[in-house]
């Protein structure tokens, strides 16, 4: 019998009430290894109101045991390590070694959810005015909501939900319908950790679900993560609904390699950056810009990137596995024949790749394209799959210029041995995550995950102090406490004395 996957709702795991049946399946073969009934609209409804009654008492839950219940989560998660990255690489096809690294950023968050009361500190000034202090405190917003894709569905989701309901909200998350049994297990282990029936709810589904969520009265904060044109979809509807979203979308990572850098350093960089997740990474370079003679290194890349090998989840010696489904697979082929079409010099073409025995998953092997220009679709668009798209400047102003152009501000990196040369990048380039000398600049989670451009709609970020702001209001309160030696008449205007 076919696993079926658990919905979270009032505190039951359940099997949904929803017309739609969605089969997840192995990206390898894409033989059916579970199935999701899309929770119905009842259901959807049903969380939020339960998630809704949850927040009136876990408001009031002291910030130490709401802290003690994500020392709890760390803890389990820690526990369940190879287990929620066996689950993960199943249904994503991951190797194990880069599902381990989806589920432990994902923990690194949980455990900075730990330190919440530190976190949620507010600011105090005494004496404002004659006798007169001002504070401010955090405080939770109700019920919020997440919506996650599904290259990360680990990670995502821990970016979301244990800092929101460390902070006092409670939350429903909407996982990606394409690997929903991770975040089924994430779920069931945070019930596991003692957090109270209704705090968190999962519901599966699609459009619909998402849709609910966008626009119903009880969800106060919208987190979203996926593709451009749904995040913009989420930003528009949620915002027209009154809500406070953030949502993060694609992107177009480029890495600028200057020749005065380390030839070996930027090759071993650059493999696994562009094809490593088989590119399926928001923070994936997907172009390599070469300043000057660092395009002498092209071939040499090359050469190392040929030497990848896709493979099983299981498979040890395997670079990455294959992608997400068929859908993704032929979109990918056709931005490669695109390429080609568009006059894109081919080095390395991985369109026809296969693994024996597996020759109906999803496979794609590295590819590389040189020659690259502004105008071509491999440019323009976001391929989500192992292929690099190389590019020739002369100048580092010229390089800065062209990734300034672009419309995606998600991440990007530099290759060099300057201190001047990465100091003018840091400083003029108009990316949110920069690296130097780091190929994928995801900053852990004391710091924020600060896309820009067209990879971020909102203003207050991912994880970090700016998700504290995004989960919380805050209150400031200014008091006086009459002493009985103070005179006072009436004060008529609107300064403090
Ligand atoms: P997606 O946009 O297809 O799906 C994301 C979520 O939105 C899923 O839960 C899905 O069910 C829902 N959804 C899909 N279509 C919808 C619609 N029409 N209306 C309402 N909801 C809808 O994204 P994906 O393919 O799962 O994920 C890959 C994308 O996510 C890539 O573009 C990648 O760059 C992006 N991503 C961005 C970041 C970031 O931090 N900027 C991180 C990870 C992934």
């Amino acid at each position: 019998m076919t696993t079926q996957v658990k919905h979270y709702i009032d505190g039951e795991f359940t099997t949904g009430k929803g017309e739609r049946v969605i089969t997840v399946t192995n990206p390898a073969n894409n033989l059916p290894i579970a199935e999701v009934r899309c929770a119905s609209d009842d259901e959807v409804h049903g969380a939020i109101a339960s998630a809704k009654a949850a927040f009136q008492s876990w408001k009031e839950v002291p910030v130490s045991e709401r802290a003690r219940v994500m020392l709890r989560y760390q803890a389990l998660l820690k526990e369940h390590h190879d287990e929620l990255a066996t689950i993960l690489a199943k249904e994503t096809g991951k190797t194990f070694e880069d599902a381990k690294g989806d589920v432990w950023r994902g923990i690194e968050v949980a455990e900075h959810a730990c330190n919440i009361a530190s976190l949620l500190m507010g600011e105090t000034v005494e004496n404002v005015a004659r006798k007169i202090d001002t504070y401010s405190y955090t405080q939770p917003l109700g019920v919020c909501a997440g919506i996650t894709p599904f290259n990360f569905p680990a990670m995502i989701p821990l970016w979301m939900f244990p800092l929101a309901i460390a902070c006092g909200n409670t939350f429903v998350l909407k996982p990606s319908e394409q690997d929903p049994m991770t975040p089924q297990r994430l779920a069931e282990l945070f019930e596991q950790a003692g957090a109270p029936k209704g705090v968190l709810q999962v519901v599966h589904g699609d459009k619909s679900a998402v849709d609910i969520l966008l626009t119903h009265p009880d969800i106060k904060a919208i987190s979203f993560v996926g593709s451009v044109g749904v995040g913009q979809y989420v930003y528009k509807t949620g915002t027209d609904n009154l809500k406070r979203v953030q949502a993060f979308a694609g992107a177009k990572n480029h890495c600028v390699i200057m020749p005065d850098a380390n030839k070996q350093q930027v090759i071993n960089n650059l493999v696994g950056a562009s094809v490593g997740a088989a590119g399926q990474r928001c923070m994936a370079i997907s172009v390599a810009v070469f300043v000057g003679a660092a395009k002498e290194w092209i071939p040499e890349l090359k050469e190392a990137l040929a030497k990848v090998r896709p493979g099983l989840w299981d498979d040890k010696e395997a670079g990455y596995g294959p992608l997400i489904s068929p859908a993704a697979k032929a979109r990918v082929l056709k931005l490669i024949a695109q390429g080609k079409a568009e006059g894109a010099e081919c080095l390395l073409d991985g369109s026809d790749f296969t693994v024996a025995g597996y020759e109906s998953g999803n496979w794609v092997g590295p590819t590389m394209f040189d020659k690259v220009t502004t105008d071509m679709s491999i440019y323009k668009e976001e391929i989500f799959g192992p292929v690099l798209c190389c590019m020739e400047v002369d100048e580092l102003e010229d390089a800065i210029e062209l990734v300034n152009k672009s419309p995606y501000g998600n991440g990007t990196s530099i290759f060099t041995a300057s201190g001047a040369a990465a100091r003018k990048y840091q400083h003029e380039i108009e990316v949110g995550q920069v690296g130097i000398n780091v190929p994928i600049p995801v900053p852990l989670p004391f710091f924020s995950f600060t896309g820009w451009k067209g990879s971020f709609y909102g203003d207050q970020h991912a994880y970090g102090k700016q998700a504290i702001r995004f989960f919380t209001e805050t209150k400031t309160i200014t008091c006086r406490w009459f002493e009985d030696d103070i005179p006072h008449g009436p004060n008529m205007t609107i300064a403090l004395r």
